[in-house]
């Protein structure tokens, strides 16, 4: 793997290489882009084309396959240092420890190569530590900070990186990755990449989550289900997951069963669906509804998704949202 394997990015790795091929590669680089989304996998090729022993790294890339660029893929070189939160945060002590490495030269690589993630999940403390690091950088030495949301990153570091940007990917290239990369059926291939947000790795998370819900009874005991009692209702809002995130994948896999039904509803010929395994169902339901009333539900249900993720409060908003279907 190299710069040029790596899927999508080209505006953050295009400047990267940039960076190499002018010789401008400064010392503390700040990676900003949603989880998963690839940026500890391109701060590693950055890593691989800094270091890379072959004359093709002239190119700012890596060569993939000299002693340095294997090392690095085994993360067996010992000037490669990448730090990930020792639980919930990056620890004072494994901040510590870093610093006392940068205290002496690279042991073989031509440059140290510091990636340290969750930037913007740092204990207390810790942003000072860092900032003296950052402030008189050590020789031969690229720090870089990888982070979800620049909100939680101190102004003061903030200012002392050169911030690049990582864009969610387009659903399809996240698709076809699913498809290609991971051997994944399309249905599923194009569920995960819809539910991504652009990010591959959220997308391989959100498949192990998924697989654990029961999507033929969502259908029938909650999307698809035209009449709607008040103890119907209580006891739904009640049967859900009380945690905000694994609630609202619940209802984002509703959204796309009920995209589905609209689908079916609305095509004569065979339509192309996420979860094509559950056309006869749906085609049975389909007949039941008018269009207005489904795409109705789908408006209520996109709201309340959005109104649990700024935090309303959960069964209110549930309850509301029920009440709404049941009206019609
Ligand atoms: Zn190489």
């Amino acid at each position: 793997m190299a710069f040029k394997d790596v899927l999508g990015h080209s505006k953050p790795i295009t400047l990267l290489q940039r960076a190499i091929k002018n010789e401008k590669v400064i010392n503390s680089y700040l990676f900003l882009g949603n989880e998963g989304i690839g940026k500890k996998h391109v701060a590693l090729q950055f890593a691989k084309a800094l270091n890379c022993l072959e004359t093709e790294a002239e190119g700012g890339d890596a060569c993939d396959h000299c002693t340095s660029c294997k090392k690095i893929d085994h993360a067996l070189h010992p000037d490669v240092l990448l730090i990930e939160p020792d639980g919930q945060t990056i620890k004072v002590d494994q901040v510590r420890q870093l610093q006392k490495e940068l205290a002496y030269q690279p042991y073989e690589g031509k440059l140290r190569v510091c990636i340290l993630t969750a930037a913007d999940r740092m204990a207390p403390h810790i942003p000072n530590t860092l900032l003296k690091t950052l402030e008189e950088p050590p020789l031969h030495t690229v720090i870089i900070l990888l982070a979800n949301n620049s909100k939680f990153v101190l102004p003061t570091i903030l200012s002392r990186c050169q911030p690049v940007r990582f864009n969610p990917l387009p659903i399809p290239l996240v698709s076809n990755w699913l498809m290609q990369g991971k051997g994944l059926h399309e249905t599923e291939a194009h569920l995960l990449a819809s539910l991504s947000e652009g990010s591959p790795g959220k997308a391989l998370e959100i498949q192990e989550e998924i697989r654990q819900v029961p999507r033929e009874e969502l259908l029938k005991d909650w999307v698809g289900l035209k009449s709607l009692s008040f103890e119907r209702i209580g006891s739904w809002v009640e049967s859900l997951p009380s945690q905000r995130e694994n609630l609202l994948l619940i209802l984002e896999v509703g959204k796309t069963l009920l995209r589905d039904l609209i689908m079916v509803k609305t095509l004569e010929k065979e339509p192309k669906l996420i979860h094509s395994d559950l056309l006869p169902v749906m085609e049975s339901m389909a007949a039941n509804w008018s269009l207005s009333s489904l795409l109705k539900r789908m408006e209520i249900l996109h709201q309340t998704a959005l109104a649990i993720k700024a935090n309303a409060n959960t069964s209110l908003a549930l309850e509301a949202m029920m009440l709404s279907w049941a009206e019609g």
